[in-house]
């Protein structure tokens, strides 16, 4: 399988160099030169299989070149293998037409596991191949750090340096970070803002001395989402769920709690490779610029508001782009143009067939703080169940988006509800245990280096403790 990036001009690469690379060279993202289809036949084959197998099923075509499905199955067996429930991605009937598909039961208790267990292990395989060395550096206000640092402790030829902003981040969130302890790790805590360890990440990325790519030492890379194989991981658990529910025979919805547009674009993802998907409900909260765009056609980025669900307080959703590109007849040249357009008014409007081509598949909501919490005391008192903030926008869009009685609508949960322990409390009155297996993280011992925000420090900080690239 080959990639192509949505603004047409950087080189296409294989699986495994896409994998490496995460970003495309000429700054858009990867995506596969076609979409692998299956037959309703094929799909009604892979009814009953364990989550492994069919995983390995609906991703073999994607990594074709780069894994036998054989070193695919090795992966996927070791990833999944961390995950505290059988089913992996275990759903959950709520009412006569709600449910629930459970993605929070990996290391760090967020769906990011799903995606970044699989992928910390495809780093090792392919840099253990080349002979190289990665140097991933990151930001975080909490999940993606998390999941990330979990995914790749410990592993050959990878080092992480996870920068948070101190005092910034929830204990648990923190603990979930500095508590894991392994050579490779290395967290940094921050004077300053998120934002502020955000614009020290991009400028290493960019910086002569530290980066491969411009000349520099290490070749350093990224985790967040605009990574293909995270979102090929995700196009997984939509197979399942619709299969358990009587697909390809039966079409479902989903409701999805949406930040940077990459766990819905699974379920677009999944839709294209030919699973019957009556409707993907994008699920916001007040930061809103992906409802406004797909009710009005209007991409313009305001501020951030901070809410009861964090991750997704964003302003711009970068993977956005690959929808934009796939309903624009896959036209390179004139995404880029758009998206520069965008970069520099932090405003666009979508083309007609971008409005028209989303509007066949994604519909949209917009979920306040009182919404949320009424969705959280509602699912509590009637069926006995404790959402976590995200799950909560997701499962109110779903039961206000009309889908029709006999059509079952499947929420994706994406975070276990004691991670945001004290929004449920509010809501609920509950105040939800952390699982056994994380029972202990208030006793074990932390490990982090405490840094000033300047960009000297910490550049100093990670030549000193990453690896240089082969
Ligand atoms: C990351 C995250 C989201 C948003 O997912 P996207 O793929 O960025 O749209 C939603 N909920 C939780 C708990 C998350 O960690």
């Amino acid at each position: 399988m080959k990639y192509i990036s949505t603004r047409g001009s950087a080189p296409a690469l294989d699986f495994e160099g896409v994998t490496l690379a995460g970003l495309a060279s000429d700054g858009g993202l990867y995506v596969p030169e076609e979409w692998p289809q299956f037959s309703e036949h094929e799909i009604a084959a892979m009814a009953g299989l364990s989550y492994v197998e069919l995983a390995v099923k609906v991703m073999t075509p994607f990594v074709e070149g780069s894994l036998t499905a054989e070193e695919l199955r090795d992966l996927c067996t070791r990833a999944y293998g961390r995950f505290s429930h059988a089913a992996v991605t275990p759903l959950v009937q709520l009412d006569q037409q709600q449910w629930i598909l459970e993605l929070f039961h990996g290391p760090t208790l967020a769906f990011k596991d799903v995606a970044l267990q699989l992928l910390g292990r495809l780093f090792e395989h392919f840099l253990a191949k080349s002979e190289d060395h990665l140097t991933i550096v990151g930001a975080t206000s909490g999940d993606t750090g998390s999941a990330a640092i979990d995914a790749v402790a410990g592993r050959e030829r990878v080092d992480i340096f996870m920068l948070h902003p101190k005092g910034r981040v929830s204990d648990v969130q923190r603990r979930q970070m500095t508590t894991v302890r392994a050579p490779n790790v290395h967290n940094l805590a921050i004077e300053g803002s998120f934002d502020d360890a955000q614009a020290m990440v991009k400028r290493m990325f960019g910086d002569p001395e530290m980066a491969s790519s411009k000349g520099g030492k290490f070749r350093i890379s990224a985790v967040n989402s605009i990574n293909w194989a995270r979102l090929m991981a995700q196009v997984v658990y939509y197979f399942a769920a619709a299969l358990q529910l009587g697909a390809p025979r039966r079409k479902v919805a989903f409701s999805v709690p949406t930040g940077n547009f990459g766990d819905v674009f699974a379920g677009y993802v999944a839709a294209q490779m030919g699973l019957p998907i009556e409707r993907l409900i994008v699920a916001t909260n007040v930061n809103d610029i992906l409802h406004r765009a797909l009710t009005t056609g209007d991409y313009s980025a305001g501020s951030v508001t901070p809410t009861a669900a964090p991750s997704m307080d964003i302003q711009v959703s970068s993977n956005f782009e690959r929808l934009l590109f796939d309903l624009n007849g896959r036209d390179g040249t004139a995404l880029a143009e758009q998206m520069r357009g965008f970069e520099a008014n932090k405003a666009m409007q979508l083309t007609n067939s971008q409005r028209e081509g989303a509007a066949r598949l994604f519909s949209s909501a917009r979920v306040d703080q009182a919404a949320m919490s009424q969705a959280m005391s509602w699912a509590n008192a009637q069926c006995g169940y404790v959402l976590d903030p995200h799950t909560a926008i997701g499962f109110q869009a779903a039961r206000d988006a009309g889908i029709d009685a006999a059509t079952p609508v499947v929420t994706l949960a994406t975070a276990y509800p004691a991670k945001f322990r004290d929004a449920v409390e509010r809501a609920t009155g509950v105040r939800p245990p952390l699982p056994a297996r994380v029972g202990d993280l208030f006793e074990r011992t932390e490990a982090f280096e405490e840094l000033p925000g300047e960009y000297d420090a910490v550049a100093e900080y990670v030549s000193k403790f990453a690896t240089p690239s082969a």
